[in-house]
């Protein structure tokens, strides 16, 4: 990507946005004039769309504390996988269009109702957007830590102009095989480009550090989702998420696959993960030594991790409410 001064750009409102113009905002490099409507992998134009926003309960404890994290999904998705749990608003099915103004508002109503953090989940393709409702949020009295929660498939000089802003990376770490990542999520590149996102996450925020009450303020959280029959590949990670950070990063370790239909060219993943492999699993990582960590325990409430996406948080309730529905580009393609 080519920023004529990151520094800059990340500050400059006009800067930020022109990079819409000719997209390489995350690894997919569409290259779309977003700003003329045109629309990348991520399905996205310039229009910045939110699905719903709201306190959420169901991410690790160090994040959802007692009073919920206040979390923002946006519309559209860079990665989206074969097997999505999100699909309505990684499809770009549900949104509402909004603004920078009323993003660092909705910030800050988050902040009011109590949110540990603000979580920003999936919001790769809208960081100019974000960037620009941070620092008017942050000037108008947000002091909460602020949580880039994503796929993990991440353009490095994106990542940059979070700097300063995201004091928490929540990536996942979804393959180490790029076969695997080619079938489920069209990304052959996607372990090599993740590790190196990952990396700069690290490098911006550092260290864990958590308040007096045990609530993270700053560090990295790589999850991991043990898929169906893929044992083998989850531990060629943790492996070597230990080797590179060892106990600067926590390792979530998630056995919450929920399958969503039938799979015929893949029926693995038309079922779940046995305990036994979710075991096999957690296991490795006590072997090798990973000691900040999470698991899941006993049986995961799937449906909970899923909230209507009916712009809740995102605009005021009312009758005459735009819908929500909007009918996706063909995958790759300009509309
Ligand atoms: S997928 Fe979207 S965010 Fe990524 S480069 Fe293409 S248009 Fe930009």
């Amino acid at each position: 990507m080519n920023f004529p001064g990151k520094a800059t750009t990340a500050q400059d409102p006009d800067a930020l946005l022109a990079l819409y113009a000719d997209c390489t905002l995350c690894p997919r490099r569409c290259h779309a004039d977003r700003r003329e409507g045109k629309r990348g992998y991520c399905g996205e134009s310039a229009s910045l769309r939110c699905a719903r926003a709201g306190l959420h309960m169901w991410e690790e404890p160090v994040l959802s504390g007692t009073g919920g994290s206040g979390t923002v999904f946006f519309s559209g998705c860079s990665l989206r996988c074969i097997y999505c749990q999100n699909r309505t608003i990684a499809l770009g099915e549900k949104g509402y269009e909004t603004s920078a103004e009323r993003l660092s508002e909705v910030f800050l109503e988050l902040q009011a109702k109590g949110a540990h953090n603000i979580n920003l989940v999936t919001g790769a393709h809208f960081l100019p957007h974000i960037c620009i409702a941070l620092r008017r949020a942050r000037a108008e009295g947000l002091h909460i830590p602020v949580l880039y929660n994503s796929s993990g498939y991440e353009e490095v000089e994106s990542l940059r102009l979070l700097e300063g802003l995201a004091d928490l990376y929540l990536p996942d770490l979804k393959y180490f095989s790029p076969e695997l990542s080619a079938r489920y999520s069209h990304a052959p590149d996607y372990f090599e480009v993740a590790f190196a996102a990952i990396t700069e996450m690290v490098r911006q925020v550092g260290e864990p550090i958590f308040s007096g009450d045990g609530m993270m303020q700053r560090g990295v959280i790589v999850r991991h989702m043990v898929l169906p029959g893929e044992t083998r590949d989850s531990k060629k990670i943790l492996r070597r998420l230990h080797e590179a950070f060892g106990d600067r990063i926590y390792i979530s370790i998630m056995s919450q696959y929920t399958p969503i239909g039938a799979f015929p060219s893949d029926p693995l993943l038309e079922r779940r993960v046995t305990p036994e492999e979710y075991a096999r699993v957690v296991r490795f990582a006590e072997q090798i030594g990973i000691t900040c960590g999470f698991v899941q325990e006993g049986e995961v409430a799937e449906e909970s991790f899923i909230p209507a996406f009916d712009g809740t948080g995102i605009l005021p309730a009312r009758e005459d409410a735009p819908d929500p529905t909007h009918k996706p580009a063909p995958e790759g393609t300009d509309q």
